[in-house]
């Protein structure tokens, strides 16, 4: 059992046990990251230093230039190019939606959407990781034994009334005439293990209440600029029910590691990390679950993979990954 867990390597695991194994156990990754996740990404460094300047008492243009400068750095990072780097029949069938002409609009009317806020609240912590326990102190010494739950908060602000809230940046394309957003996506965040988390996370961090988790939504369109705080609050006992849910299954993976299920040599199935079938359609390793009914007899990550373990303190920073409305 690892040490640490997050919001990422338990949702796989919750979607489908196979999945967890390619991923956190063979550390199989496509070679190729998904551009929405390299945007993704992109998008959150330019949200961190526009904060950050901000808070400092930056003027607005030259927030809005680091920005910029930050997205383009990470893109270029991402080994992605720019549009004036393409032929402009390219741009579109190679970058679509989610390119820098696009993400510098964005920027733009993000900060004319939200420098009042920047203004107003108090930064109290960006990109600010935590590792708290799961499971309480036990045992004659009253060690904690681990995992523990492990993440990265965006941001953490205190507003007007002295209330801490917690924001959580967020790109999708789902847009919706009406509201600029659908109301799908919206509703998405409730229930959700990651607000839960990172509300429990918090209250421990800062041992005050913190019952506030705001997504700070940012449309990804041709045309439309739409940005919006999704509210996310959570009754008193909802993140003692949370936490209890977080140690079933915990308690479930660990089982499942315990087990091994190495299959007798030459076993043509693996009997283990069972297969749930419901999520195929959007599963990245859906090649490899369907070639090898045995992916223990291959030592090799199969074509189109790499091995790249998944180490949630270092690499929280992406948990992107999972949250693509790719
Ligand atoms: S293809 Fe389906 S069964 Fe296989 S790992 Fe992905 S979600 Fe699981």
């Amino acid at each position: 059992m690892p040490k640490y867990v997050d919001n990422t390597m338990l949702g796989a695991f919750k979607r489908c046990p196979r999945q967890y194994y390619f991923r956190h156990i063979r550390h199989w990754v496509p070679d190729t990251r998904a551009l929405p996740l390299s945007f993704g990404l992109a998008w959150h460094e330019a949200l961190h230093t526009a904060w950050s300047l901000a808070s400092q008492g930056q003027p607005k243009h030259e927030v809005l230039g680091a920005a910029l400068a930050a997205f383009l750095k990470c893109w270029r990072e991402e080994g992605l190019p720019t549009e004036d780097e393409l032929e402009p029949t390219e741009v579109r069938e190679k970058l679509g939606v989610r390119r820098p002409g696009v993400a510098a609009e964005m920027l733009h009317a993000y900060l004319e959407a939200r420098w009042e806020h920047m203004q107003r609240w108090r930064v109290l912590g960006i990109e600010r990781p935590f590792i708290v326990p799961i499971w309480p102190p036990s045992g004659a010494d009253g060690r904690v034994r681990p995992p523990f739950y492990v993440g990265r908060i965006d941001l953490l602000v205190e507003d007007d009334q002295g209330e801490v809230l917690i924001i959580e940046h967020k790109t999708t394309t789902q847009y919706a005439r009406t509201t600029g957003f659908r109301q799908s996506y919206i509703e998405s965040f409730n229930p959700n293990a990651q607000v839960d988390g990172y509300l429990y996370a918090v209250n421990l961090l800062l041992n005050r209440p913190v019952r506030q988790l705001w997504v700070d939504a940012a449309l990804v369109h041709d045309r439309e600029r739409h940005f919006k705080f999704i509210p996310c609050s959570r009754r008193e006992h909802a993140l003692e029910e949370w936490l209890w849910s977080l140690r079933y299954w915990v308690d479930q993976l660990e089982r499942e590691e315990e087990r091994g299920w190495h299959p007798p040599a030459g076993s043509p199935i693996m009997y283990g990390w069972a297969r749930n079938d419901q999520h195929c359609f959007s599963c990245l390793y859906r090649d490899p679950c369907t070639a090898m009914l045995n992916p223990e007899e291959r030592d090799e990550p199969p074509l189109g993979f790499r091995q790249e373990a998944w180490d949630p303190l270092e690499i929280n920073r992406i948990r992107v990954e999972e949250e693509s409305d790719a």
